[in-house]
């Protein structure tokens, strides 16, 4: 189980006092703030997940400092990620498929229906290590329903793709129901952090 403390709109100080209590896995969720804080905390060393919604002109930046990308929903932001060199140098950027599980296309996600076919394209890409699925649970209904169906999408993935066998799901307010349906990544922020202030 990878706990990551999900610091957005959080200073820096107080992910330097999170680190000194051990934690060693920071997720962020825009690149600026993110990049910024990867410079700032550089002497630590921890590991940077980027788990928000990823704009393709980004999508190289983040890959310098995030050693896992969480939200992986398309095969042209795959493409953009990944990289002969880091084949080569076997440093390759962790990444998930990110499942949207809500009828929004507004939201994250490749459609659950999309998913397999999306991770064959993935694991056909050079310098990218896929390691599973993420999805956040709707805002209505019931979490461990829908992380359930998340459960059924990484055994679909698994068939096709047997090593990626990882779940990113579960936030504050879920991550137990995520646990009963497999999480092997949760990503925590409010109940770790306190209350985020609004906007940095
Ligand atoms: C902010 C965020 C979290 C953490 O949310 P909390 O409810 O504060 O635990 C987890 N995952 C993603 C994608 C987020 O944007």
């Amino acid at each position: 189980m990878t706990l990551i403390a999900v610091t957005k709109f959080h200073d820096g100080a107080l992910l330097r006092e999170l680190a000194a209590l051990g934690v060693t896995d920071f997720g962020e969720s825009r690149h600026q703030e993110a990049r910024a804080k990867a410079r700032d905390l550089a002497d630590l060393a921890p590991t940077w997940h980027f788990v928000g919604q990823l704009q393709s002109k980004k999508a190289r930046q983040v890959a310098e400092y995030a050693r896992v990308i969480h939200s992986v929903d398309r095969a042209s932001l795959a493409d953009l990620l990944a990289s002969d060199e880091r084949e080569s140098t076997g440093t390759p950027v962790e990444v998930f498929v990110q499942v949207n599980l809500t009828p929004d296309p507004e939201r994250g996600g490749v459609r659950p229906q999309d998913a397999v076919a999306l991770a064959e394209h993935i694991e056909r890409l050079p310098g990218l290590d896929l390691r599973g699925v993420m999805a956040v649970a709707p805002n209505d209904g019931e979490p461990r329903a829908a992380f359930a169906r998340l459960r059924s999408i990484s055994e679909a993935v698994r068939s096709s793709v047997p090593r990626a066998s990882a779940i990113s799901a579960g936030m504050s307010n879920d991550f137990a129901e995520a646990i009963a349906e497999g999480a092997t990544h949760l990503r925590i922020g409010s109940a770790i952090t306190g209350i985020r202030p609004l906007r940095r």
